[in-house]
């Protein structure tokens, strides 16, 4: 394993030196800048959750959420180009993947030489993933896929889809879905960019058409049909693990933004921040952001702990988290913007890109209703998760 402190370290630099510098940037093109895209696969951020076997840098879990809170404390633009890759692609590969894949695939996606999108939402199946209808019907030593998949992270810059599609047209819920990895370049493959987000400008979200798409039948992720979603879900844990960790990243930057302000800005003769109704929303701020910062390093913890011993993820205390840290990091955006008074809604600043940026926590990598159902559940089945 790498040394982390000194990884750490060289990530937090990176983030002072090249991600923040060039945030003003890419606001402005869409884009992320080619710099930044360099430094990310240079400095190894495609590598931290593959193991050293295939190139990477093997860190845990929670050593990948105390880095997650660093380089999301610049615009989480930048995470979202590698997240989709060391996260939902690379782990369910990793999991269930052939060993030829393995080594097809994730030394490439550590090097970030490969770029991996995770295609599981379609037009009439989001929160419920299990109805989805894009089918792979076998013929002779292929899949011929049709369908249709929305709001994909990274398709249109990756080399690998991960696609989530029903290769039992009788099963009807999760039984009968398989992953299966599709090059973008595969003939019927046709992939169209959405480019008016309310927030996140720079992250490349697609639209995807399915159209006699043939595949080879060795394309299947694990050794049977039918376990697309089962594939699907140690990377969905690991999503949402560092989802809350970018939520408090984002808000560290957000309360620091905020706090200068508070400083900077005169009113009655005193810097607004010596008003107690100021002091009370930095305060409410600061221990919130403390709050989702130690849940989510228990709940890295956890899940460290559980694929050490081989049992099921800590999936209650991961929900809770990706839920808390994602309502909190709106509450803070939103209270630092109170803070900046007009400013915050007439100027395009740090902290109203921010504020729309962060809207996104609360609703992918399922949203914070499906979390609170989750951890209810949970509740209701087996007691009280400590
Ligand atoms: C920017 C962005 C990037 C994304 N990237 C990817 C990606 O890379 N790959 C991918 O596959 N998907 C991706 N998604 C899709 C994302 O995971 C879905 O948007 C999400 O699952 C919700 O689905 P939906 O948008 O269809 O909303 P719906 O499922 O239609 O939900 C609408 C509302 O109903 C609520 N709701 C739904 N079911 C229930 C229920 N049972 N109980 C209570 N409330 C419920 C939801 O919480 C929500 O408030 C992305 C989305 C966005 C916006």
């Amino acid at each position: 394993m790498a040394n982390f402190d000194r990884y750490l370290e060289k990530i937090r630099e990176l983030t002072e030196t090249v991600f923040i510098p060039l945030e003003g940037q890419m606001e402005a093109e869409g884009d992320v800048p080619e710099p930044a895209m360099q430094a990310i696969r240079d400095s190894g951020l495609f590598a931290i959750s593959i193991p050293e076997a295939y190139g990477g840098l093997a860190f845990t879990q929670e050593q990948q959420v105390r880095l997650t809170f660093e380089f999301t404390y610049a615009s989480s633009v930048y995470r979202s180009i590698f997240s989709t890759t060391i996260g939902l692609c690379s782990q369910a590969i990793l999991d269930f993947g052939s060993d030829e894949q393995r080594q097809h695939y994730l030394p490439r996606m550590a090097a970030g030489e490969c770029i991996g999108a995770f295609c599981l939402t379609e037009p009439e199946a989001g929160t419920d993933a299990a109805s989805l209808q894009t089918t792979a019907v076998t013929d002779g030593a292929e899949y011929v896929i049709n369908g249709q998949k929305r709001y994909i992270t990274n398709a249109s810059i990756a080399d690998v889809l991960v696609v989530m599609a029903r290769t039992n047209p009788d099963v009807s819920g999760s039984g009968g879905i398989s992953a299966i990895l599709v090059d973008p370049e595969t003939p019927g493959v046709s992939i169209t960019r959405m480019d008016k987000l309310l927030g996140q400008r720079g992250t490349v979200v697609n639209e995807i058409t399915f159209e006699d798409c043939r595949v080879p039948v060795a394309n299947l992720v694990g050794d049977q049909e039918g376990l697309g979603l089962r594939a699907a879900l140690r990377g969905i844990n690991h999503a949402r693990t560092h989802v809350a960790a970018t939520s408090v990243g984002q808000a560290m930057r957000i309360l620091d933004e905020a706090l200068a302000y508070a400083r900077e800005r005169h009113q009655f003769g005193q810097p607004i921040g010596d008003f107690g109704a100021i002091q009370t929303m930095l305060a409410d701020c600061y221990a919130e952001i403390q709050a989702a910062k130690s849940m989510t390093l228990e709940a890295a913890r956890l899940f460290d702990d559980a694929v050490a011993q081989g049992k099921p993820l800590p999936t209650t205390q991961i929900a809770a988290a990706k839920y808390y840290g994602s309502e909190m990091v709106t509450r803070v955006a939103d209270r630092a913007l109170q803070i900046l008074g007009g400013k915050g809604f007439v100027e395009n600043n740090i902290i109203t890109q921010f504020y729309r940026d962060t809207r996104l926590f609360r609703l992918f990598e399922g949203a914070s209703q499906i979390q609170q159902r989750n951890i209810a559940r949970d509740l209701m089945r087996g007691g009280r998760p400590d």
